[in-house]
C-alpha cells in the first residue's frame, strides 16, 4: 500500500515547526512527508529590525532549513508555490513542478499592506523577509555613501511609517545602529535624522497609557522624532507627502503599517474570510477534511467571534495541535479542537528598553528588553535545541560543543 503524503506549504514559524512535530508524531514509515519553501532558510522574522540596520549577523536571523529537520524523515523542497488543485490533490509548483498530497497544510504566512496609498509599494521599504531586511541595510549603507559626495541631508533621514510595535522596534534599532553605521562610512552622526510616522495620537496606541508615555519618552531620548495623529499621503523616492502639504524630503521609507494574509491562497477556490483561509476548531480549512492551515494565512476565530492577530505566537501554538490532528486524520483518530492562550507581547526598543506585557505584569525597561531575548531564545531552543543557540548566538557549531 502507498505511504500517506503529507505537504506542508511555508517553512515560517508555522510551517517549520508543524514539520518538526511530525517527525517525532509519526512512526517510522507510517507517511512520507514533504516541506516546500521558496528559499532554502528559516528567518526569525521578529528580528528582521536588526538585519535591517547591521545590528545582528546574518546567521543569527537566518538558518538553513535541511540543517534545522531531520532529512531522514521530511523531504525538504525549495520551491515557489503558485497553485493548490484540492480537486486533483496535487500543488503547483513555479516551473511546472506538481506535487500530490493526501494531507496538506497551507502556512505561507503574510504579505506587506499599502492601502493603495501612491507611490508607497514602488518607493517604500518593508520589513516583511529577510531579504527584504537586506534590501534596507543596503540601502542605507548606499545613501551613507552618497551622501559623502553630494551632502544631500535627505540621504541622512531615515523615516518609520507606522508606530505600532514593529515600527518602535525598528525605530530603536536605527538609534542603536546608525552610530557605528555612520562612522564605519565616516558620516557625522549629528547630522542624521530618525523620524516616526503614526495616523494615531501615539505609538503603540493599543497598549494602556503608561507603556505609551514610556516608550515616547524612550524614544524621545533617543532623538527620535515622532510625528503623530498625521496620515500619509503618498510618497516618491525623495520625499513622504503628508497631511496638511507637508512634505519630508527622504530617500528612505520604511513602511511597517500592516499585514494581510498571503494572497495567493485567495486563488484556489478555497473558503475565504477577510482575506484569509478560515479554518475550522480543528483548523482544517472549512469544508475539507484534508487541508489545514495556520498561521498568518489563515482565520481562525476564537470562541467564533473574535479573530486572531497576525503574530509568531498564534503561529506556534497551532503548529502542534495541527501536526497532532494530521496524524490523527491518517490513523482514523479524533481531533483535537485548538485553543488559543495569549501570553503576552513584548517589543523591544534598542538594545537596552523594552516595553510589553507578559500575562498580566506589564515591562517596560531593560527588563522588557531581556523578556524579548528569552522569548526569542526559547523560539531557538524549541526549534534546535541548546545547540542552535549556541550556532546562532556565539557561532559554535554542534561538532564544537
Ligand atoms: P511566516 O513565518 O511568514 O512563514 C511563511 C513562509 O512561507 C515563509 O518562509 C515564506 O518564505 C514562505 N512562502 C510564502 N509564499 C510562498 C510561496 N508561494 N511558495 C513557497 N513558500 C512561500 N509576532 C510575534 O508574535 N511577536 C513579535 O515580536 C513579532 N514581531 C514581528 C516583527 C516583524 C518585522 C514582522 C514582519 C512580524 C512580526 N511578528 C511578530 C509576526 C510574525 O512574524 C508572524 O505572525 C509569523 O511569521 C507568522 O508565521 P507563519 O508561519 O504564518 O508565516
Amino acid at each position: 500500500m502507498n505511504k500517506p503524503k503529507i505537504v506542508i506549504l511555508g517553512a515560517g514559524y508555522g510551517g517549520i515547526i508543524t514539520s518538526k512535530k511530525l517527525e517525532k508524531l509519526l512512526k517510522s514509515g507510517e507517511a512520507d512527508v514533504t516541506l516546500i519553501n521558496k528559499h532554502d532558510y528559516h528567518y526569525i522574522t521578529t528580528q528582521l529590525h536588526k538585519t535591517g540596520i547591521g545590528t545582528a549577523a546574518d546567521r543569527q536571523i537566518a538558518m538553513s532549513i535541511p540543517e534545522l529537520i531531520d532529512i531522514s524523515k521530511t523531504h525538504f523542497l525549495k520551491a515557489t508555490v503558485t497553485h493548490v488543485d484540492t480537486d486533483n490533490k496535487e500543488v503547483q509548483l513555479e516551473g511546472g513542478e506538481t506535487v500530490n498530497y493526501d494531507y496538506l497544510l497551507i502556512a505561507l504566512g503574510f504579505e506587506g499592506q499599502t492601502f493603495g496609498i501612491p507611490g508607497v509599494k514602488e518607493n517604500a521599504f518593508e520589513l516583511r523577509s529577510f531579504r527584504s531586511s537586506k534590501a534596507i541595510y543596503h540601502h542605507i549603507k548606499k545613501q551613507l555613501n552618497l551622501y559623502k559626495e553630494d551632502q544631500d541631508p535627505s540621504r541622512l533621514t531615515f523615516v518609520v511609517a507606522g508606530g505600532g510595535f514593529t515600527g518602535i522596534e525598528l525605530l530603536g534599532e536605527l538609534a542603536d545602529g546608525l552610530p557605528k553605521l555612520c562612522k564605519e562610512h565616516d558620516v557625522p552622526f549629528e547630522k542624521v535624522k530618525i523620524i516616526g510616522i503614526e495616523a494615531a495620537p501615539s505609538v503603540i496606541p493599543f497598549f494602556p497609557k503608561q507603556s505609551v508615555e514610556y516608550t515616547t519618552e524612550v524614544l524621545r531620548k533617543l532623538n527620535i522624532q515622532l510625528i503623530t495623529s498625521t496620515k500619509i499621503l503618498g510618497c516618491t523616492a525623495d520625499k513622504i507627502i503628508l497631511e496638511n502639504k507637508i512634505e519630508v524630503p527622504a530617500k528612505t521609507l520604511v513602511w511597517s503599517c500592516g499585514v494581510q494574509g498571503n494572497t495567493i491562497v485567495q486563488k484556489w477556490g478555497l473558503p475565504i474570510e477577510k482575506g484569509k483561509l478560515a479554518v475550522d476548531s480543528y483548523l482544517r480549512v472549512k469544508n475539507t477534511k484534508n487541508v489545514f492551515s495556520i498561521g498568518d494565512c489563515s482565520l481562525f476565530m476564537k470562541d467564533g467571534k473574535t479573530s486572531l492577530a497576525p503574530t509568531a505566537q498564534v503561529a506556534l501554538q497551532q503548529a502542534p495541535v495541527c501536526a497532532k490532528n494530521i496524524v490523527a486524520s491518517l490513523r482514523g483518530e479524533s481531533l483535537t479542537t485548538f485553543e488559543y492562550h495569549h501570553k503576552g507581547s513584548v517589543a523591544s526598543i534598542g538594545l537596552s528598553a523594552g516595553v510589553g506585557k507578559v500575562g498580566t505584569v506589564r515591562l517596560s525597561g531593560l527588563i522588557g528588553s531581556f523578556m524579548k531575548l528569552v522569548i526569542e531564545a526559547r523560539y531557538l531552543f524549541n526549534l534546535g535545541g541548546p545547540s542552535l543557540i549556541l550556532k546562532q548566538h556565539f557561532g559554535v557549531n554542534r561538532e564544537q560543543v
